[in-house]
């Protein structure tokens, strides 16, 4: 038996995770606690991180993300995943716009050297990047 965080009545919990005993006082509960639910600025980033991993996923390009630090090796169960170091927009992001600012053909191959020549970005960025600037230069009007 459980004890509902609202009514605190005792109720037949189907689940480990339950702390209402219906949707009713789950609702009350949020009502009168409302701060404590608000999605926090890095919950929104994590899930807008989370949405542009998806996209890349479907396109097979890298997408821009806010957040490219490592993530905490241990989350609590209904917490979203959180970061080890501060937001920062990486090199990573820095040379996917540059490669969306290129718009002369001649351009692209002095880009590609430049970012297999960063020896900091990781090889699958840099195979995702040039990968990228092949697709964006076929974008090309001749
Ligand atoms: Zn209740």
């Amino acid at each position: 038996m459980k004890e509902c965080l609202h009514c605190k009545k005792e109720y037949e919990a189907k689940r480990d995770s339950s702390k209402f005993c219906s949707v009713n006082c789950r609702v009350k509960f949020n009502r009168a606690n409302g701060s404590k639910n608000k999605v926090t600025g890095i919950q929104a980033q994590v899930l807008y991180n989370a949405m542009l991993e998806m996209v890349e996923k479907i396109t097979d390009f890298p997408s821009p993300k806010v957040y490219d630090s490592e993530r905490l090796p241990i989350a609590h169960k209904d917490e979203p995943p959180m970061y080890l170091a501060k937001p920062t927009v990486s090199q990573y992001d820095a040379y996917f716009n540059e490669i969306k600012a290129v718009r002369m053909l001649d351009d692209i191959p002095d880009l590609v050297k430049i970012i297999k020549a960063d020896t900091d970005l990781p090889k699958w960025q840099q195979d995702n990047l040039v990968k990228f600037a092949i697709e964006h230069s076929k974008t090309f009007d001749f």
